[in-house]
């Protein structure tokens, strides 16, 4: 009989870590009132190269919290195809400011379109199997996930567990809209343009029909159809 074996996942400090983190519960609790760049140095300690950051490049906030603990930490931008121009110059202008570790992740040649295949296998093909590939050989990651995006977002925790069992950190899950614009505004952090003209979420051009209305910062993602996430965060 063939015995396979979990194997174990080590810490920049060699300590064990998922799934042997023993107190998630504890840690969340720990840093529900702490600022991101806490949780973010935290988390650089504890996973050093094997953590990464994932970015759409609607603005740099993530990534400016995150340098400033650690310049190098890998920044993975998925490059689906159906970016805005001015999210592109977002990524174009946070290179120069930042000089990121940037790692860009396409689909492949083949992948399927949203013209052709529909929302559903366009974001499986152009987010979620480029997110996986990012992520093969990684411990962690963090993403920019904050609880008042509403939907699925409302019960983010700090620390999760995702379905792959990689550590997700969501440094700012518990800030609000008042304190991303605070932090946005007293760090010059670049945003996207598109902001300006009344879109409150930015993604891929043929899903952002159009500026978001109403209190739903994201009712302008996939609007008219019943599809709210990408998946990358399922
Ligand atoms: S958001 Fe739209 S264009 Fe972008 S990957 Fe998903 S379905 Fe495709």
């Amino acid at each position: 009989m063939t015995m396979t074996t979990t194997p174990v996942l080590l810490s920049r400090r060699n300590t064990p870590v998922h799934p042997a983190i023993p107190d998630l519960d504890r840690l969340n609790a720990r840093f529900e009132s702490a600022h991101p760049v806490e949780v973010i140095r935290w988390a650089v300690a504890m996973f050093g190269d094997s953590l990464c950051l994932t970015t759409s490049f609607q603005d740099t906030l993530l990534v400016d919290l995150a340098v400033s603990v650690d310049p190098e930490i890998e920044v993975v931008f998925l490059d689906t195809g159906f970016h805005f121009a001015e999210t592109l110059d977002v990524l174009r202008r946070a290179q120069s400011r930042y000089s990121l570790h940037l790692r860009v992740e396409r689909p492949e040649p083949d992948a399927a379109d949203v013209w052709a295949n529909g929302q559903e296998a366009c974001c499986a093909a152009r987010k979620v199997d480029p997110l996986d590939r990012a992520l093969a050989g990684k411990v962690a990651w963090l993403s920019g996930l904050r609880r008042d995006d509403g939907g699925d977002r409302a019960s983010s925790r700090i620390l999760e567990v995702d379905r792959r069992g990689l550590v997700k950190v969501n440094p700012m899950a518990a800030w609000s809209a008042d304190d991303a614009d605070a932090y946005v505004q007293s760090h010059d952090v670049i945003r996207n343009p598109l902001f300006a003209d009344g879109y409150t979420s930015v993604g891929c051009w043929p899903c952002t029909e159009r500026p978001s209305a109403g209190a739903d910062p994201r009712s302008g993602r996939w609007a008219g159809s019943a599809k709210t996430e990408c998946g990358l965060h399922l």
